[in-house]
């Protein structure tokens, strides 16, 4: 098996972590319906993607 010739020092392990965080999720208007969606998503609150209705949304029996 591999080994470490040596102890990784925790400064040099902090810098590897440095690149770790995860990105804040990015939101935009529904042109739709106005409620905040993620982009490339369907609606959750409307169900609309690309201008129509792609699934029908939670509550609305069509
Ligand atoms: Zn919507």
């Amino acid at each position: 098996m591999a080994v470490p010739k040596k102890k990784t020092s925790k400064s040099r392990r902090d810098m590897r972590r440095s690149h770790h965080a995860l990105a804040k999720a990015s939101y935009q208007e529904c042109p739709n319906c106005g409620e905040r969606k993620r982009p490339h998503h369907v609606c959750g609150s409307c169900g609309y993607y690309d201008g129509r209705e792609v699934v029908v949304a939670k509550g609305a029996v069509a």
